[in-house]
């Protein structure tokens, strides 16, 4: 498998396993206690004023300390309704079990009957059943009372599994119809078109026992601060008249207990420092938030999943382009955004986005991907210190810096080896040097004087052929060093040349040869247009002279050689045309290798060493081009060469 193969493939099954674990984490909500963590944490940035009529009348210390302990005669409710219809209150939620008659006092059954009548505008609980039993029923008041009062309205407190209220049901009861919650029913007293836009939903449970409790229109608690932030007056203070009716006129009253002997104190988001908020103050924020429209809602589970699952896989995508610094980066970024905004989307929207199953992948994928990373190099190095252990045991063995780490102790081997290998580059240029310099001197130093000596001595049969050897030596020589050269040339040396240029300079360079054989050589042009292409133009010019050296050595004299420029899209084409003998099919295929020599029968014999194409072919590849071959035996050959052609003139 490629490379790219192997880590796209390792990449999808980590993409696979992360939209699962996510997925998975953001339907079922797994971290829902980091969930509720930064939700809480972020309810208190959505404080606001609290309305001025709306008041708790209080039933606290001071209120069981005047009037004495709990329960309280049942007249002292009725006094209570008498002050709150003079003060000409708009309702009334009274937050106070009225389901048992009181034995002691018979006649304040009558009187509080008598006063919710007249009032006309209280509200009183249905308390559900209790928790741990089989739920069934509902605690409804006394039959005088609800009679009496102007509706029902249910006060269950649901407490998250962490013991925090943070929601409450608009509707819920025993049976088939339910009751609105106790602020909801005031609302409906005050505001009912309001009140009508909360409407009951699918409840929680079927309908498999009909006297069952059930819920629905589940809420989150629009708070509006910590607790104390509602308006709130003594109870006994209303009574004596402390607190006058002009203070509550028009006013939403809520009467619940907030002494702490009362036990009817509850954890909230909003109770810091552990200060509990009383369950008549979570009504008093209910009903605030009802009758203004800013209830909180969760985003489903569906989106919730949805969002979270894209959210990892472009994590995933930025990881796959990252370098790991950028990851490392972006998986924080990831985290960071989801939490700010969820806590914007909270705050200006009203919708919570829990972004655990976010910060779960950001917090998975960066270490996952790393790791799979990791392993990668450390197989790619193993696999590089196999081959090494075949051409260099020693160093493969072991590395000349003692390390403990595992991947060190391969980044220390392989370094040894680059080391190494710059040594051997090193050794490699100078032998070339040596060859292509040294060499090349002792050489045209023995043709020189085998030249002297011939002159001297023309009977000496052995001298040409000793000038002939060290001729054929020396172009060896050469060739060689060409080939190394072309072979090691660095494209970002690479010039604009005008190839038609270096075609009239290689063309006067093979002149001689022509002459010779009385081979004309023409050079068409295209009408004089430059051809500029980007490359070694020494490099282009010994390539364009070979071949056309070859042209002149393989065809008959009185023939012509014609060079062709054209341009074929992003291609500049050279074409070196001859009249020559021709290339038999056969042999067509071995003519780039190394010292391949070829010929027809009948051919004349012609010296050479067999590197010539193999230097065009290896100069031509450098520049990112190409080079192909037709012949006909006997007519004549096309080399074909095309290089890319300089951008500027492409432009
Ligand atoms: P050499 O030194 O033998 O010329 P080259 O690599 O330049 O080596 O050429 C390899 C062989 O290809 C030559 O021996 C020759 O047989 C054949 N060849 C090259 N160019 C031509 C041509 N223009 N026409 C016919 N044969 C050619």
């Amino acid at each position: 498998m490629t490379l790219r193969g192997r880590t796209l493939t390792e990449w999808s099954l980590l993409c696979v396993l992360l939209v699962g674990v996510v997925g998975m984490a953001a339907w079922q909500g797994w971290l829902w206690r980091v969930d509720h963590l930064l939700y809480d944490a972020s309810l208190p940035l959505l404080s606001r004023q609290a309305p001025a009529d709306i008041v708790i009348v209080a039933i606290d210390e001071p209120s069981l300390a005047r009037i004495g302990r709990w329960p309280w005669r049942r007249a002292v409710h009725a006094t209570l309704l008498h002050k709150l219809a003079q003060a000409n209150v708009a309702a009334v939620g009274l937050d106070i079990i009225l389901n048992e008659p009181d034995t002691d006092d018979p006649n304040g059954e009558a009187l509080l009957a008598t006063a919710l009548a007249r009032h006309g505008r209280v509200i009183l609980p249905v308390i559900p059943p209790p928790i741990g039993t089989a739920r069934m029923g509902e605690g409804r008041p006394m039959a005088a009372f609800a009679g009496a009062a102007a509706g029902l309205g249910h006060i269950e407190m649901p407490i998250d599994a962490d013991g925090i209220v943070r929601g409450l049901y608009l509707w819920a009861g025993a049976g088939a119809a339910p009751h609105p919650h106790l602020a909801l029913a005031i609302l409906a007293l005050v505001d009912p078109v309001r009140a009508a836009r909360y409407q009951p939903g699918a409840t929680t449970d079927g309908l498999a026992a009909p006297d069952k409790w059930r819920r629905s229109g589940w809420r989150y608690l629009h708070y509006a601060g910590p607790p104390g932030t509602y308006r709130t007056v003594s109870y006994v203070d209303v009574l004596t008249g402390a607190v006058g009716a002009d203070q509550l006129r028009g006013a939403l009253v809520l009467v619940g207990a907030t002494a702490a002997g009362l036990g009817d104190l509850h954890a909230t988001p909003m109770s810091n420092s552990g200060r509990p908020m009383a369950g008549v103050e979570i009504l008093a924020n209910l009903l605030d938030s009802l009758r203004t429209g800013e209830t909180i809602a969760w985003l489903n589970h569906t989106l919730t999943t949805a969002i979270s699952v894209a959210a990892v896989l472009l994590l995933l995508i930025g990881l796959l382009y990252l370098s790991p610094r950028a990851g490392l980066a972006l998986s924080a970024g990831v985290g960071v955004v989801a939490v700010v905004a969820g806590i914007a989307q909270l705050r200006w929207g009203l919708i919570w986005l829990p972004p655990s199953a976010i910060l779960l992948g950001a917090a998975l994928a960066y270490p996952l991907w790393s790791w799979r990373r990791l392993e990668a190099a450390q197989r790619f190095m193993d696999a590089e210190l196999h081959l090494l252990r075949d051409t260099d045991p020693v160093t493969a063995a072991s590395p000349t810096e003692s390390t403990l780490d595992p991947l060190d102790r391969r980044i220390a081997i392989i370094r040894d080896a680059a080391e190494r290998q710059r040594v051997t580059q090193k050794a490699r240029e100078d032998t070339v040097r040596f060859i292509s310099h040294d060499i090349r001197s002792v050489l045209v130093s023995i043709i020189t004087l085998v030249d002297h000596a011939a002159g001297r001595n023309s009977n000496d049969r052995s001298l040409p052929r000793i000038g002939r050897y060290a001729q054929h030596a020396l172009d060896l020589a050469d060739d060689f060093s060409r080939l190394k050269k072309a072979e090691t040339v660095d494209p970002r040396t690479f010039r604009e040349v005008d190839v038609a240029e270096l075609a009239q300079e290689a063309a006067d360079e093979v002149w001689p040869q022509a002459g010779r054989k009385r081979i004309a050589i023409e050079i068409d042009d295209a009408g004089g247009r430059d051809a500029l292409v980007l490359g070694d133009g020494s490099l282009l010019r010994r390539a364009l002279a070979n071949l056309l050296g070859n042209a002149i050595k393989y065809s008959p004299p009185d023939t012509t050689v014609r060079v062709n420029l054209a341009e074929d899209g992003v291609w500049q084409e050279i074409a070196v045309v001859d009249q020559g003998y021709g290339i038999p099919a056969d042999q067509m295929d071995k003519l780039f290798t190394r010292h391949a020599r070829v010929s027809r029968p009948g051919q004349p014999d012609e010296p050479g060493i067999g590197l010539g194409l193999v230097i065009v072919k290896t100069i031509v590849d450098r520049h990112g081009g190409g080079i192909a071959v037709e012949s006909t035996p006997g007519s004549g050959s096309i080399f074909r060469i095309r290089l890319p052609r300089a951008a500027s003139r492409r432009a």
